[in-house]
């Protein structure tokens, strides 16, 4: 067998033409653009990459980006004051914490300052709660949301399905696994304290992996059949890796998300979706 391979590619392409057209009929200027507010401290490599391909997505549906880069050295209140200045203008309709801060930041406790309304990322415990209690949150998690779209256009069958998320993160793992449960399957969440992850990734007739290990998953783990959603994203001197080794899964599997070209693509295009909506809210039908 060979997996369907999923193609994030074509799919982010259709929904960024839906956006634009969207974002262009409030182009006329007689309303602000929608805007997002994305703040780094510090200088690391990881956080100004995605800062690039998120000033890409913004530019690609015709937003405006507000990069804020504070001091590597700033305090924990300081940053709380920028994110409350961010929660009060009102020329900012999105905002986002770019991760990972500097290890004296917690950054728990600067989430709690975020305006749930402006929350784009889904993070903020009035968001991820109300998606845990299935009461519509103001905004789903951009990656996560991606993936349950990429397998609800490929028709793929919820209901009563054993499903495996290995990860746990806030911003990928559970609102995944929470998207799964709601949509009726069985879900178990694995991580690295799951014993046997092997036995448990094969019971699984949809298998989600976000953990960040290049091809740590093998053909050997999957239910002959099961659908496949890599998350992970690495990049390694042989390119970009995801967490499952392509080609043995891909031999066993019934679809498969590839990386590059799976999920990833999705992911700006749903965040640029969450702007629109944000814009939407504080703007449009104030
Ligand atoms: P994260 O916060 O580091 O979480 C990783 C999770 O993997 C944790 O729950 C961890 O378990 C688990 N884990 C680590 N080693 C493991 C092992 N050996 N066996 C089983 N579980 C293990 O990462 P994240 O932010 O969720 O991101 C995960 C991956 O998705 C990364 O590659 C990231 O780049 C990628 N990502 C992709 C997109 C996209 O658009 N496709 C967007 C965001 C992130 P513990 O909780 O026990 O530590």
């Amino acid at each position: 067998m060979s997996a369907k391979l999923l193609n994030g590619r074509q799919l982010a392409k259709q929904l960024q033409t839906e956006l634009n057209q969207r974002f262009s009929e409030l182009s006329d200027g007689t309303v602000a653009l929608p805007t997002l507010a994305a703040l780094q401290v510090g200088g690391d490599a990881a956080a100004k990459g995605y800062l690039r391909s998120i000033r890409r997505a913004c530019q690609g549906v015709g937003a405006a980006l507000r990069p804020v880069e504070m001091k590597e050295d700033s305090s924990q209140r300081e940053v709380e004051e920028a994110l409350e200045a961010l929660n009060n203008d009102e020329s900012v309709h999105g905002i986002m914490v770019l991760e990972p801060l500097p290890d004296h930041i917690d950054d728990s406790l600067l989430i709690d300052f975020l305006d749930p309304a402006k929350d784009v990322d889904g993070v903020h415990p009035q968001n991820a709660g109300r998606l845990a209690s299935q009461r519509q949150p103001y905004f789903v998690p951009a990656t996560p949301a991606g993936g349950i779209l990429l397998l609800e256009e490929a028709g793929v069958d919820f209901k009563g399905k054993s499903a495996v998320v290995i990860g746990r993160s806030d911003i990928v793992g559970k609102p995944m696994a929470l998207l799964l449960l709601h949509r009726h399957c069985t879900v178990t969440i694995a991580h690295s304290r799951t014993v046997d992850l092997p036995a448990v990734a094969r019971s699984a007739d949809i298998l989600c992996v976000a953990v960040g290990r290049p091809e740590m998953v093998t053909g050997e783990w999957i239910k002959p059949g099961a659908v496949v959603v890599d998350f992970g994203t690495t990049y390694t001197e042989e390119g970009l890796k995801g967490d499952c080794e392509g080609a043995s899964v891909e031999a066993v599997a019934g679809m498969l998300t590839p990386v590059p070209g799976g999920t990833g693509p999705i992911t700006n295009v749903m965040l640029m979706q969450n702007l629109f909506d944000a814009h939407r809210r504080l703007v449009i039908s104030k």
